[in-house]
């Protein structure tokens, strides 16, 4: 009768919202085939950037950084260092000791940086920088010491030494005008002077890729690949100087900040970018700049699941078909939102309250469908992420000629460190997309205090070697 009819037109209709869904998250299911194009594609943007008829047009730059050497645990002293562009600005004072018991001491400050200043000018932000510096030195007692200083700038600069970089460009959440081009270091050196307060030596500037790299390489040789799966995206290994067409000589080697967040930015992953990330990108404050960050890194995936959850809600399979103010809010979604979501020990209950927190009112079959689309965008970003760290291990076993590598990664990041699956995926990925490595991951805790001062460090030995 009429009353069959309807329950088989609701489950008609339940089948066809279900497979609509399955439909719009079957595009983020990258296949092997497809992320060994990844992995493929890494490996010509790499060469490009390494070389000099290409480096200039290069979306991977493969920026030397003038680190030649990791810490070999003779490096002693006390250093300060900065740590700007991930989720916290801070200062930090660092004692590093050598001798039988080495040992590492850090004090740090965590300080807010406006929004403001982070998208105002490029004096208020340095004279922003020099303030929590003096409020630093104040708080430990030390205004007098003049001290040597690592900054760890977490963008790409194109470095002539390893205290002098220009900054490339901004990415992320930053855009304080009258930088871009310009010397960072000098920068800080002048808004030192502004202040007229205190006087500091500024020794290096430093990725936060190879301040992981060179926290984790002081514990563990093997260590020779830096990642940062957080704010943003990127890698630095130690490349062979000969392959460094942008930098003289040809012996040994050279740590390269890849800049890999800027692959895709020519359109070569554009057959695998969806209408999503179209959209992220168009919204954001660099469009077309750092497509393959804005898939895999933090600040990025929690608005591609928004931008999914936008349109799953017009075409009426959620939140009963209203797009609330909230989910118009750019930036709800943050890494720890997303892996609270993605956590398995949560009932859906949890999820629910989780989605309750951020002002979304969602039913039970709203939260299942809310926890999928998270699993199935993180998944695709560990999964990219590991064909980007594929290239770079095979890299580096064709470098040295063999048919075997054993290779150790340091991370850091928010994303690999809070999110439930990102790191088991991502390691998965690289196992399967560079089966001739065995590449290891090791987190690289607080690389960006300790590896600036550990390359502060090194490079003071470096300076007073080139003065006898
Ligand atoms: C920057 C890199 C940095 C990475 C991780 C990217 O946006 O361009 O320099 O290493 O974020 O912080
Ligand atoms: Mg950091």
């Amino acid at each position: 009768g009429k009353g069959a009819a309807m329950v088989t037109a609701v489950a008609y209709r339940l089948a066809d919202q279900s497979r609509q869904i399955a439909q719009t998250l079957a595009e983020f299911r990258l296949s092997k085939a497809q992320l060994l194009e990844v992995k493929k594609r890494m490996k010509i943007e790499i060469e490009r950037g390494l070389k000099k008829d290409t480096h200039g047009t290069a979306t991977v730059k493969m920026l030397p950084t003038f680190v030649r050497s990791c810490p070999d645990g003779s490096e002693n002293g006390d250093f300060l260092a900065l740590d700007l562009g991930g989720t916290n600005f801070r200062v930090l004072l660092v004692k590093i000791r050598s001798g039988k018991k080495r040992t590492v001491e850090m004090h740090n400050k965590i300080y807010a940086i406006p929004i403001e200043i982070m998208q105002g000018t490029g004096e208020e932000l340095f004279d922003h920088i020099v303030y929590c510096i003096s409020d630093f030195l104040d708080y430990m007692g030390m205004k007098n010491a003049r001290l040597p200083l690592g900054f760890t700038f977490s963008f790409p600069c194109q470095q002539t030494s390893l205290d002098a970089g220009r900054l490339v460009t901004w990415t992320k959440g930053f855009k304080a005008t009258d930088c871009e081009g310009e010397d960072v270091v000098e920068l800080l050196r002048e808004g030192i002077k502004r202040k007229e307060e205190f006087d500091l030596d500024v020794v290096a500037i430093v990725n936060d890729t190879v301040g992981t790299m060179m926290t984790c390489a002081y514990e563990e040789p093997s260590c020779e690949i830096g990642l940062i799966a957080g704010t943003g995206s990127n890698a630095c290994y130690m490349e062979e100087v000969r392959n460094i067409e942008t930098v003289e000589g040809d012996e040994g080697r050279m740590c390269v900040n890849m800049e890999w967040g800027a692959f895709g930015d020519n359109g070569c992953l554009d057959d695998i970018r969806t209408q999503y990330d179209r959209a992220v990108d168009e919204n954001s404050l660099n469009e077309g700049k750092q497509r393959y960050e804005k898939m895999c890194s933090g600040m990025y995936l929690g608005e591609i699941v928004r931008n999914i959850l936008i349109d799953l809600t017009k075409r009426g399979f959620l939140f009963r078909g209203r797009v609330s103010e909230t989910l118009k809010t750019r930036g709800i979604f943050e890494t720890k939102f997303l892996s609270q979501i993605e956590s398995d020990r949560l009932a859906l209950l949890q999820v629910r309250a989780i989605l309750q927190q951020l002002g979304l009112n969602s039913t039970c079959d709203d939260s299942i469908i809310v926890k999928e689309v998270c699993g199935t965008v993180s998944r695709r970003a560990a999964q990219i992420c590991g064909a980007g760290m594929a290239a770079v291990v095979d890299k580096i076993r064709e470098n040295r000629g063999l048919d075997h590598l054993d290779v150790t990664v340091g991370v850091d990041g928010t994303l690999y460190k809070l999110h439930p699956h990102f790191s088991r995926i991502m390691q998965q990925s690289v196992k399967e997309l560079a089966p001739k490595c065995d590449v290891t991951f090791l987190l690289s805790e607080d690389g960006s205090g300790k590896g600036a001062a550990l390359i502060t460090a090194v490079g003071c030995r470096q300076r007073e070697l080139e003065r006898q």
